[in-house]
């Protein structure tokens, strides 16, 4: 802890509580974390799963590697331990949302166990809902809906996951999904039988 942190006092007496503010949204808050390559499908399957929770009537708010990278992260690369700092914020802004009794649905290729890890940690075990959106590197390099993998073969960005950079293989999720293999719809299908207990109010 630095000196100026000793100075500071959390709040932890809102007004309302996160319970409060569940029952209010009639949902329990949970984070869906969506881990893959880049065009292994977890933008599009964000899309749908934020259409699909809203249609039940849950709020969710999807949080994106781009719309992040370019506001709140617009400091930091691709090192390793930008990615972890990346990813570190993210995990603390998903979770004042989940004190605000709000469902996150994250896009990050959040690329190594530790980084996962360390989301899982900071958000806690309980609300972190893993899913690991597989579809082999062939496969998104095929797909390359945003020209990323030619321009990384080409050197033109370093590190690129994937290619220059590692994917290690996530371990400890709570579902995979295998996006080359079948539709959206059945992806989304998948992780909703999952989710949807969990977001339930008993
Ligand atoms: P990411 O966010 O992981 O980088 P995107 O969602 O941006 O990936 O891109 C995935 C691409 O793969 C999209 O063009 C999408 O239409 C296509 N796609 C094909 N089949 C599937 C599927 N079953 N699930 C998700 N995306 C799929």
């Amino acid at each position: 802890m630095t000196e100026t942190n000793k100075n500071i006092f959390p709040v932890h007496h809102e007004i309302m509580s996160r319970e409060e503010k569940e029952i209010f949204l009639n949902q329990r808050a949970r984070v869906i974390w969506l881990t893959g390559l880049s065009g292994a499908g977890k933008t599009t399957l964000a899309k749908h799963l934020e259409k699909e929770l809203v249609s039940r009537g849950y709020l969710a708010q999807i949080l994106d590697g781009d719309n992040i990278r370019t506001g709140i992260n617009n400091n930091l690369g691709f090192s390793p331990e930008d990615r972890y700092e990346n990813i570190r914020r993210i995990a603390e802004i998903s979770k004042l949302f989940l004190h605000c009794g709000i469902i996150t649905i994250n896009c990050f290729i959040s690329p190594t166990e530790e980084i996962r890890e360390m989301a899982r940690h900071i958000i806690g075990a309980e609300d972190f809902i893993e899913i690991y959106v597989n579809a082999p590197l062939n496969i998104c390099e095929e797909r390359d809906v945003k020209g990323l993998y030619s321009r990384a073969r080409r050197g033109e960005i370093k590190e690129f996951t994937g290619i220059t950079a590692p994917f290690e293989v996530p371990q400890k999720h709570d579902l995979e999904v295998r996006t080359d293999l079948g539709p959206v719809e059945e992806s989304v299908k998948q992780i909703l039988e999952l989710a949807l207990p969990r977001i339930a109010l008993e």
